[in-house]
């Protein structure tokens, strides 16, 4: 069976998606949305919560920041902890002076459904592609969508990326061998920053949420069971890695949810072609270290709504001709320093000549951030730039 043609299917109803299918619809592109999961399910996925001034204007200028504007924090402040010591980077007055906005992804998916709806679109939840081929997306249960253009936004394991790779498309990987315990908690932020703390026993992270939920990290071996971090093990050893001994308690709750995060990334060659373009963690998966992966979705979406509503509404084809190139050279900017960020916060393992030299190496990038200007102006700009 086979319903109808529209102007795009949209497979995935996360950030990429969502923002794709409301940009679409506003500029009067009829778009159909795809989504595996249930309703809720979406709207109650915790992942990201740094927005940076990008993505805010992406969304404002598109009557998509309702919500973050009136809940989301600003933050400008970040902080490191080692054996050297502490300091706070003050990124909103260095590089170009930009601050994160912090609103929790799943609220952001909430307001992006809802304005999808009230825009007249439809979602169909619960809804599987298996399959796309030439604008044609085969259903889990036999029925076919079809559009002009196909968005795969479907996420780093979804049938859009498989369907472009089928055909040739490379993909260039990293794996930087660590796994991050990414633990969501039910108390208030332990510090008014965003804290980065290098310890001997491996990375922890405070990341803030809302005034009650605050996210941690603990960098812990591949392969690691979160099932093995009881909720004692978590606080303990997040008190050991951010030395609350010489630096104050952490506000202690209890512990929402904890998956384990294996810090990967990639990007394939090419965004699409013909009928099936690609946006988010599709197109290129980014490893969380410096909180890029949902602010390159919003990035690509917008990139692709214009490209789509040209194609589709005036025959013009330019936009798509160029829509990968015009990512792909941020995307790369993002994974460079998303890299750089990953070999600040993780020391080599073991104690052999080569784990001490590349540990030297770390707390020398550490010293160099926190006394050189040049330095820390070059990470302000590449913490909120995207
Ligand atoms: C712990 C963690 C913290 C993070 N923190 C940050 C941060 O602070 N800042 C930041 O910018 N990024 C962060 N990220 C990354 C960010 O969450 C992702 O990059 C973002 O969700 C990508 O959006 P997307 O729409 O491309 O994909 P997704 O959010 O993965 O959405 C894809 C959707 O497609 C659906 N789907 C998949 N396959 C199918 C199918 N076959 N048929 C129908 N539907 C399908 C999925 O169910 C899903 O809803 C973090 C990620 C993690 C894991």
């Amino acid at each position: 069976m086979t319903t109808a043609q529209v102007g795009v299917v949209i497979v995935g109803a996360g950030p990429a998606g969502l923002v794709l299918g409301n940009l679409l619809l506003d500029r009067g592109v009829d778009c159909l949305i795809l989504e595996r999961r249930d309703r809720a399910a979406v709207e109650g996925r915790a992942r990201a919560g740094f927005l940076a001034p990008h993505s805010v204007r992406i969304l404002t200028e598109n009557g998509l920041a309702a919500g973050l504007l009136a809940r989301g924090q600003t933050h400008t402040t970040c902080l490191f902890r080692s054996d050297q010591g502490e300091f706070t980077l003050d990124y909103g007055k260095l590089g170009l002076g930009e601050p994160h906005t912090v609103y929790p992804q799943q609220e952001l998916v909430r307001d992006l459904v809802a304005e999808y709806l009230r825009r007249g679109g439809e979602i169909r939840f619960g809804a599987e592609a298996e399959e796309v081929t030439d604008g044609r997306v085969r259903m889990r249960g036999g029925t076919d969508v079809t559009g002009r253009y196909v968005a795969g936004c479907d996420g780093h394991r979804g049938i859009g990326r498989a369907a472009l790779t089928a055909h040739g498309t490379r993909t260039a990987r990293w794996d930087h061998g660590v796994s991050w315990l990414a633990v969501l908690v039910a108390a208030p932020p332990s510090l008014s920053a965003v804290g980065y703390a290098l310890h001997e026993r491996g990375f922890a992270g405070h990341m803030a949420r809302t005034a009650s939920v605050t996210r941690y990290y603990l960098q812990c071996p591949r392969g690691t069971d979160p099932a093995e971090w009881s909720e004692d093990r978590i606080w303990t050893e997040l008190a050991t890695r951010m030395r609350t001994a010489e630096f104050g308690p952490l506000r202690e709750g209890a512990v929402l949810e904890k998956t384990l995060v294996d810090l990967r990334s990639d990007v394939l060659e090419t965004l699409g072609a013909g009928r099936l373009w690609l946006a988010g963690d599709s197109a290129g998966l980014i490893s969380p270290s410096a909180a890029k992966g949902a602010n390159l979705a919003i990035l690509q979406a917008e990139s692709l709504a214009r490209a789509l509503e040209a194609a589709l509404l005036r025959g013009d084809g330019t936009g798509l001709a160029r829509y990968a190139g015009d990512c792909l050279s941020r995307i790369w900017h993002a994974h460079e320093f998303s890299q750089w960020m990953s070999t600040l916060l993780h020391g080599p393992d073991g104690d052999d000549d080569t784990a001490c030299y590349g540990r030297s190496l770390q707390y020398a990038r550490l010293e160099s951030l926190r006394t050189s200007r040049s330095h820390q102006d070059f990470f302000a700009e590449n913490y909120t730039g995207i």
